[in-house]
């Protein structure tokens, strides 16, 4: 499977903007975009840009969050025609359905403290949906999917320590935590304004509808 595998901070440089993928280390000042390196990585990084084109801007947001959903852009192309293929405003379809992901939904809940972390643990079999060993990141949740780690999973120092991080006001409205228990459910569909404020969708459905 391909992957972008160069270091994740220079896709939040490209971006100028925090896309959260490191986990803890974002929070903390070794994060290059909170001091002295928040610019585009590369010789001419640091350089002045000429004049910056609608598409240029649509295109740069379409970057950032398929970024920071860490996807390929084969397989954001695929979200973007599923989601324009659904009932509804297509933006709204976008992001509902990244928020559904498996991998995501364990970044939410607080169970992995990135996204990358996430599919980690999930293609390493640490984890359940309905009582079910599934390994597959991109799996998309339904209203009332129950994920849980595993037993002999508990253990682990990563969920300990995610658990401990994890506050209540941190959780989204579309999920509910147990944390004793390491078990979370995915209560509905994740409403556009429930969804904390990952980039502009519109300027991507502006962009693949050219
Ligand atoms: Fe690196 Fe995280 Fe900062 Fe992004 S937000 S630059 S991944 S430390």
């Amino acid at each position: 499977m391909a992957r972008y595998t160069d270091a994740n901070c220079k896709l939040c440089r490209r971006e100028r903007t925090k896309l959260f993928l490191k986990g803890t280390r974002c929070y903390t000042d070794k994060c290059p975009i909170s001091g002295k390196r928040n610019y585009p990585p590369g010789q001419h990084g640091g350089s002045k840009r000429a004049r910056i084109t609608d598409y240029a801007v649509q295109l740069r947001e379409k970057q950032k969050i398929r970024k920071t959903y860490g996807l390929l852009e084969k397989v954001f192309r695929g979200y973007f025609a599923e989601a324009a293929r659904r009932k509804g405003v297509t933006g709204d379809n976008l992001v509902a359905l990244l928020e559904s992901r498996f991998d995501n939904t364990l970044y939410r809940l607080g169970l992995a403290p990135s996204r990358k972390s996430a599919r980690q643990v999930i293609t390493h079999k640490h984890l359940t949906i309905n009582g079910r060993v599934v390994n597959i990141p991109s799996y998309i949740l339904k209203p009332g999917d129950v994920i849980k780690v595993r037993e002999n999973s508990k253990k682990m120092e990563l969920f300990h320590e995610s658990m401990k991080r994890m506050k209540d006001n941190m959780l989204p409205a579309w999920l509910s935590l147990d944390k004793a228990n390491m078990e979370g459910k995915f209560l509905k569909i994740p409403e556009r304004t429930d969804v904390p404020f990952i980039g502009n969708e519109q300027l991507v459905v502006e962009l693949y509808s050219k």
